[in-house]
């Protein structure tokens, strides 16, 4: 999608500090980070939120979480790290192209 942030991250009109590419997905480090290890990782194909998931466009998604070990350890996350999906305006999504956050690097409250 044209206007859309995190597809111009895909295509490199946007610079980001990659951590891991394949040809379905991206993960780089989030410009706020909330924790001292914050991860951004996207499928390459546009999806808008976890709302839009169906069966068709859901291996995009398993793909990343199929990845989440190897970059979770290639990021030193050897205590443990917690993987978050914020879906619409009640949960604070703020990109519209589906995300994971992957937060680490320290003893993380409890947020559920
Ligand atoms: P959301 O609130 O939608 O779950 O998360 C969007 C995340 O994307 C936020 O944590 C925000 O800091 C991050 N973000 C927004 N724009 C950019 C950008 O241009 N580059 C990077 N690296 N992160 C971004
Ligand atoms: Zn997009």
């Amino acid at each position: 999608m044209s206007d859309c942030i995190f597809c111009k991250i895909v295509d490199g009109s946007i610079p980001s500090k990659k951590v891991y590419e394949d040809d379905k997905m991206v993960a780089f480090y989030d410009l706020e980070p909330q924790a001292p290890v914050h991860i951004v990782m996207i499928p390459k194909t546009h999806i808008a939120s976890a709302n839009e998931l169906d069966e068709h466009n859901s291996p995009a998604v398993a793909h990343i979480f199929s990845k989440v070990p190897e970059i979770a350890k290639s990021l030193g996350l050897n205590g443990g790290y917690r993987v978050v999906n914020n879906c619409g305006a009640d949960a604070g999504q703020t990109v519209f192209h589906i995300h994971f956050h992957l937060l680490g690097g320290e003893t993380l409250g409890t947020m559920v």
